[in-house]
């Protein structure tokens, strides 16, 4: 605040100056008090653990992805409890009261500290909760029995179990992620159903900590007993697969433009039997599973863009205080002032639109689908400016921004590309959801 308007304020009536927000707390201690008590100390916990343990490998990681070893930053994870937030205490560390009413706040709030920190960083360890996703959302008590409580209660010991998620394969990406692509996918992972079991055949493709992962949840067509050719929305049924199974390999980690210290991996099932305990949900529910998990996650993942665009901005805010140029700090100048003035309004709307969208106790397709899309691209847009105000300074890696560009550039693709997100909001405007009742209004005209 400035010291002018302080001194005019002491002249206000006391009941004046409590009526409004004098203090010169920073921007993100001020939000947080706006929290409800767990979140605000979740909130303070994520950030305390980003600063500590995220952000000086940060470089060091995206640098040499493949030699980094990141298993003491999962173990640091999972005993503080930031591997097992899909299960409710005492399995897992999540409230029962937010497991119904502030799940996704919570792992919004995660991921904008975590990634902050590093995208890359970030997305290694969330990737676990998209894993996850589907065992709590299935709603099976069998599931959570096998399979969510006994891996977040080993996460909680500090013995990490990860789960990755995997849809997509060569030939279908966004088909499987909006509802008319569905009816025409050319699906290649299928299960059988076998003695016992099911026997699973295909490969996935881009599968984010698919070579670090203990098990992942992996969505397959059922083949069909009526000889009908099996389709993505009437067969979709999901398994969870643990790594060493017969038949289960791991393929080749691709070289990634950003997000880079998580791979993004092939996983191949050569004929892979699993036990029906195994089948995550009933048989052929898979397509309403991963609409539900995906509606879950976006939000998050809007989040993940506003921590690497948070990240960008902070570093060019501090490189506009402390360098020089023509014997001012670049600050001084009124051009750099608005350009910075801009990317801390974009990234508090930012945060507005993540934390409204997360505040619904459960997802909404349109509204997670909006936040992801314009998220992903205003984030994209703020790492792009922060990189550019630093000038050349912008595209060296110590000052991590020209990382964060590339890392957030990943945002607008992965759970479905911005295209298919917008798919997503356009068909919530044919129902209530976004744009409310249909009138009369216009059947008049024409
Ligand atoms: C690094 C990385 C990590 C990933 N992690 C995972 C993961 O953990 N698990 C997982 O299952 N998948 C993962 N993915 C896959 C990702 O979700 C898909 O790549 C993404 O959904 C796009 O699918 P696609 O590659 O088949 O694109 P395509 O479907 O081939 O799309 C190509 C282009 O066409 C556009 N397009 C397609 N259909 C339409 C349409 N109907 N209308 C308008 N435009 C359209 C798309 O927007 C895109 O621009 C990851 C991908 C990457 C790159």
């Amino acid at each position: 605040m400035h010291p002018m308007l302080l001194d005019s304020i002491q002249r206000l009536k006391p009941l004046g100056r409590w009526l409004y927000e004098h203090s010169t707390e920073a921007l993100w201690d001020r939000d947080t008090r706006t929290l409800p008590s767990d979140l605000q100390k979740r909130r303070r916990d994520y950030r305390r653990f980003a600063e500590q343990f995220i952000a000086p490998l940060a470089l060091e990681v995206d640098r040499d992805p493949e030699r980094a070893d990141l298993r003491p930053l999962y173990i640091e994870a999972g005993r503080r409890g930031f591997l097992s937030e899909t299960a409710p205490w005492p399995f897992g560390t999540m409230p029962w009261r937010s497991i119904f009413r502030r799940h996704i706040f919570h792992f919004a709030l995660k991921a904008e500290e975590f990634c902050a920190a590093c995208g890359g960083i970030g997305l290694a360890l969330l990737f676990h909760d998209l894993g996850m996703a589907p065992l709590l959302l299935s709603g099976d008590l069998g599931v959570w029995r096998r399979w969510l409580w006994p891996i977040c209660h080993a996460n909680r010991r500090g013995k990490i179990r990860l789960v990755a998620y995997a849809i997509t394969e060569p030939e279908a990406g966004s088909d499987v992620e909006e509802s008319e692509g569905a009816t025409c996918a050319r699906f290649q992972t299928v299960a059988r159903k076998v003695p016992g079991g099911y026997c699973i055949r295909g490969q996935k493709v881009f599968i984010s900590g698919g070579g670090r992962c203990d098990a992942v949840v992996v969505f397959a067509v059922l083949e069909r007993e009526d000889g009908q050719p099996a389709r993505v929305d009437r067969d979709f049924t999901a398994f969870i697969v643990e790594r060493g199974r017969p038949g289960f390999r791991i393929g080749r980690r691709e070289r990634k433009l950003g997000q880079r210290a998580c791979d993004a991996t092939q996983l191949f099932f050569d004929d892979v039997f699993v036990p029906e305990s195994h089948r995550i949900g009933p048989e052929r529910s898979g397509w309403a599973l991963n609409r539900n998990v995906l509606n879950y996650s976006r939000a998050v993942v809007g989040a993940i863009a506003l921590g690497i665009a948070r990240g960008a901005v902070e570093v060019a805010t501090r490189f506009a205080r402390e360098t020089r140029l023509g014997g001012r700090p670049l600050l001084a100048y009124p051009e750099v002032q608005l350009a910075l003035a801009e990317l801390w309004t974009i990234t508090m709307a930012m945060r507005a639109m993540v934390w409204q969208s997360a505040r619904y106790p459960r997802p909404v397709q349109g509204i997670a689908a909006a936040t992801k899309a314009l998220c992903a691209d205003l984030g994209l847009y703020v790492a792009n400016r922060a990189m550019e105000l630093m000038g050349d300074y912008g595209y060296l890696p110590p000052y991590g921004v020209e990382k964060a560009m590339r890392d957030v550039r990943l945002n607008q693709i992965y759970e479905g590309t911005n295209q298919i997100n917008l798919l997503a909001v356009i068909e919530s405007l044919w129902t209530p959801d976004i744009a409310g009742a249909p009138g009369e209004g216009f059947s008049a005209i024409g």
